[in-house]
């Protein structure tokens, strides 16, 4: 059984991102990037179904700019196995890196294919559930827990108020939330080892996928600098200042 794992390649959530100064987009330019983290998840469950002998073939793939790469290493370094480049400078939105994806879906005829529930630059929350449409196949997202059998994978989500339970046919999409595991560290022997694995490369027109934007972004903005607060003596002195908010 092969797992799929798409790992993008972010902002670093610890950076604090910047609007340029003509709010035409978001200063990237020096900036440490890093795999998106909810995707580090996505590896990390698919190389611990490896060990636990439940697949037998983990493949990352990355859709973007050359450094993509670096991304890919990580993965590999995590214990993927193969690693899959779609190498492009074009913006891509959601659609267009599911159709992409889906180009690879049908090439590779993975049993799993494993997502982060979002990256943390479009915080867009789709990918995973455009795939599994054009796949035509059943979606588990927010995956807290994932127990995978020869057919089916019931996967745990977390939603509102609590967990779901839902058993998916196999191939199945599934998108990684927080809870469902902590990513082992990469040590740096294992970074030096993935430097030597070859990373197969995959051009968009290759795939033949149109990836024209469809969103115009008109303009960026940062959020308003929030007041500071205030301390209260007393919690009569609370209850009094939020009555006055009409907060209460
Ligand atoms: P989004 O729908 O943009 O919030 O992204 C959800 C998930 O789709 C991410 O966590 C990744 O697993 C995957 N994904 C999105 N964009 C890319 C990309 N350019 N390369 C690889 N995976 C991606």
């Amino acid at each position: 059984m092969k797992a799929l794992v798409a790992v993008k390649r972010v902002v670093d959530f610890n950076v604090k991102v910047r609007v340029n100064a003509d709010g035409s987009g978001v200063d990237i330019g020096n900036v440490k990037m890093s795999m998106n983290p909810f995707d580090e998840i996505a590896v990390e469950e698919a190389v611990r179904l490896k060990e636990a002998g439940k697949i037998n073939e983990v493949v990352a793939v990355s859709l973007g700019e050359k450094k993509c790469e670096d991304t890919l290493r990580t993965a590999l370094a995590m214990g993927a196995d193969r690693a899959i480049h779609v190498e492009t400078d074009a913006s891509l939105e959601p659609l267009a890196v599911a159709k992409l994806l889906k180009k690879i879906v049908d090439k590779e005829q993975p049993s799993l294919v494993l997502l982060g529930k979002q990256a943390i630059d479009d915080d867009a929350n789709q990918t995973a559930q455009m795939l599994a449409a054009l796949m035509n196949a059943p979606q588990g997202t927010f995956a807290s827990k994932v127990a995978l059998s020869a057919d089916e994978a019931v996967v745990t989500r977390d939603i509102d108020g609590g967990v779901e339970t839902v058993a998916l046919k196999l191939p199945a999409v599934i998108s990684a939330d927080l809870r469902l595991n902590e990513p082992r560290f990469v040590k740096l022997p294992a970074l030096m080892q993935a430097k030597k694995k070859t990373i197969e490369k995959q051009s968009v027109e290759e795939l033949a996928v149109n990836i024209e934007p469809r969103l115009h972004v008109k303009h960026y903005a940062e959020p308003k600098a929030r007041q500071a607060g205030v301390k209260v003596a007393s919690v009569a002195e609370l209850v009094e200042k939020l009555a006055a908010a009409k907060a209460i």
